[in-house]
């Protein structure tokens, strides 16, 4: 028995194989990589398994993962090639000597721009439902749960179907569990909670005030009924994740709704240990998915849920046809199937007829969610007659705005332009509403926006730039640098006397301390040369809306009834909340209770 190693490169660092082998047969397969790769470790885990239930290096990589197991499996080879005496230890760990086996040009669900389709196809893999009698004997598997999806809805139905008492199975598309989820930083928003007395300065927040805003901020598109029991069942949740591990440590808000009163306003988005950042999410969905499987969860990866089954006299829902390997399977679901599998987020024909905000995003934005979101579980409802709701609008965000997902970040003196040079929002407010905004004068104008900002502003606190970076920024073309005002509305392609006017009214408003036009409070100092102009160009964190629920997570129909054995949770689900993201937390909040709701409402004898 030897060890070998060998070294490639990853996407987020350089990755070490080391396996050891007897008789070219590999025992034990092992992996030193940065920790902070957190979904290509996902995949490289289940890939090491692979190795060593294979023996071999014979193996596919993980969908989902494919950049980090392809990494993986370039430097397990050189491992390999030392063992043969076709290369020296030495030159298997140098990064510069490599293989040719390691092409490939996909890259990690994080980063998945690369393999999302652009064009307008129907990129989901959902197909017709199945009508067919409800005798075990016509099935291939047998379970009173079937959940499609393992991001932290359908995890979180299947921990609670699971501890019901409950056979469960979560069927995965992608090679590895935690959808978007995983990208995630995992804050999750409550109200009320002893967190929130201990970490902030508002220790008389109630549910009901958290309520009052989400149902301000669906602009009378919400169900209420489900806002309300999202906002009063929060606290739960949260002491539910300390239950499974999770330790919270930290409580803050979000910038402010224009239009929303101040009382209504609270710092309420929880963050658990080791949490916050994109990617670790994958602490949420690792935490549900151990309980999960301790209590006698089962899950498969690479087996989309491509269709519903339906009792061919009831029209109840009682499985669903999973495609495994190329072949469809079917499987029973005693109680029912619950769709987890998100929005219609990577899916340009849906979101053009659904979600144009979505739609317009997909070509011009970056997605950050995992491209396995293709919107099959709104297909396949849609399919045997569920109702949509709180369809339009999207979590999208800049970073570079200041106020991306924290109010202890402040927005710099900046103000946002549309295409003939006016101010359009308040700045200062909640990311996403001034990306829907953004994207509104985007479209009336037929013309980008701009960020205007002068070189004061990058000292403010909230700034996103030092003087290098601004510098590189200016050099790479993503940030444009005028002298004057006149030179930048030139650059820009927007009228020079709006801009102007737009500017000298922004630097009134900063002198007496007031913004007359949009009531902004955050940067309210003075913009002055040399000034400097960069494109807004949105993160999207995911699409809104999706099929009608209610409080017990059961799919509504076109008639307001709901579909017997049929769930849907998190952002397969639509309804609670629309239009724009009021701010962080509100989707991790959703999909943990509507997930726990369906879990539930299964295990309880329906
Ligand atoms: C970078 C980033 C950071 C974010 N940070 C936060 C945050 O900190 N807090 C917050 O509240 N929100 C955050 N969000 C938003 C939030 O993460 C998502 O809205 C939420 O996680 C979606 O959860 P979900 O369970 O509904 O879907 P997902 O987590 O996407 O899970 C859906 C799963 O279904 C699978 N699937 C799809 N189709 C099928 C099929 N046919 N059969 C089987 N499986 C299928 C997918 O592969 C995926 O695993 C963030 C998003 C991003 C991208």
């Amino acid at each position: 028995m030897d060890v070998f190693m060998g070294k490639a490169q990853g996407f987020h660092g350089p990755i070490t194989a080391k396996l050891t082998l007897e008789n070219d047969k590999i025992l034990k397969a092992e992996s030193e990589h940065t920790k902070s790769a957190y979904i290509g470790d996902l995949g490289i885990q289940r890939l090491l398994k692979r190795i060593e239930s294979e023996q071999s290096l014979d193996v596919d990589v993980i969908s989902g993962a494919t950049y980090s197991t392809n990494a993986y499996l370039t430097a397990a080879k050189k491992a390999v090639s030392v063992a043969k005496g076709k290369l020296s230890q030495e030159d298997a760990l140098n990064l510069n000597i490599s293989l040719e086996n390691s092409k490939d040009n996909q890259v990690d669900t994080v980063s998945s721009a690369s393999i999302t389709s652009h064009d307008e196809v129907n990129t989901s893999v959902a197909r017709e439902a199945v009508y067919m009698s409800n005798n075990p004997d016509l099935f291939d598997e047998l379970f009173d749960v079937v959940i499609a999806g393992s991001g932290g809805a359908g995890l979180s139905a299947a921990v609670e179907s699971a501890r019901g008492g409950l056979k469960t199975i979560i069927f995965e598309k992608a090679g590895i569990p935690g959808g978007t989820t995983n990208a995630s930083g995992g804050v999750i928003q409550a109200a009320g909670t002893k967190y929130q007395k201990e970490f902030t300065d508002f220790k008389d927040d109630t549910p009901k005030k958290h309520a009052q805003l989400w149902v301000k901020a669906g602009e009378g598109r919400v169900d209420e009924s489900l806002v309300w029991d999202l906002a009063l069942g929060a606290p739960d949740n949260i002491e539910w994740l300390v239950e499974l591990g999770l330790e919270f440590d930290t409580v803050y808000g979000h910038a402010k709704i224009p239009y929303i009163t101040d009382d209504l306003h609270a710092d309420r988005i929880h963050q658990y240990k080791n949490g916050g950042q994109g990617g670790e999410g994958t602490l949420l969905t690792q935490t549900l998915l151990t309980d999960f499987i301790k209590h006698e969860g089962q899950i498969e990866y690479d087996s989309p849920v491509v269709a519903l089954i339906l009792d061919k006299d009831t029209s109840s829902v009682i499985g669903a046809v999973i495609e495994k390997n190329g072949k469809e399977v079917k499987v029973k679901a005693d109680r029912g199937v619950v769709l987890a599998t998100a929005s219609i987020d990577h899916n340009p024909a849906l979101a053009k007829e659904l979600n144009d905000q979505q739609y317009y995003d997909i070509s011009n934005s970056t997605l950050l969610s995992t491209p396995y979101d293709t919107g099959d579980g709104i297909i396949m409802g849609m399919g045997i007659g569920a109702a949509v709701s709180g369809l339009g609008g999207c979590i999208d965000f800049c970073s570079r705005t200041g106020n991306a997902t924290n109010n202890q970040i402040p927005t710099i003196p900046m103000v946002l332009i549309n295409g003939i040079g006016k101010r359009f929002v308040r700045e200062d407010s909640t990311y996403a509403y001034h990306y829907r905004a953004i994207f509104q004068e985007t479209k009336k104008h037929d013309a980008p926006t701009y960020m205007v900002f002068g070189k004061s502003s990058i000292s403010e606190p909230g700034s996103a730039w030092t003087s290098e970076s601004l510098k590189a920024d200016v050099e790479s073309g993503l940030v444009i640098k005028a002298e004057t005002l006149e030179e930048l509305a030139e650059k820009i392609a927007v009228p020079t006397t709006n801009l102007k006017e737009t500017i000298e009214k922004w630097n009134s408003f900063a002198a007496n301390k007031e913004d007359a036009e949009f009531g902004r409070l955050e940067g309210l100092k003075e913009i002055s040369g040399p000034y400097y102009a960069m494109l807004n160009k949105a993160s999207n964190l995911g699409s809104l809306g999706g099929l009608r629920i209610n409080t017990d997570s059961q799919v509504i129909n076109s008639f307001g009834q709901p579909i017997k054995g049929l769930y849907a949770a998190g952002l397969n689900a639509g309804g609670w909340v629309t239009g724009y993201y009021p701010g962080s937390g509100t989707a991790i909040a959703g999909i943990i209770h509507q997930g726990r709701k369906a879990g539930k409402h299964l295990a309880a004898n329906n």
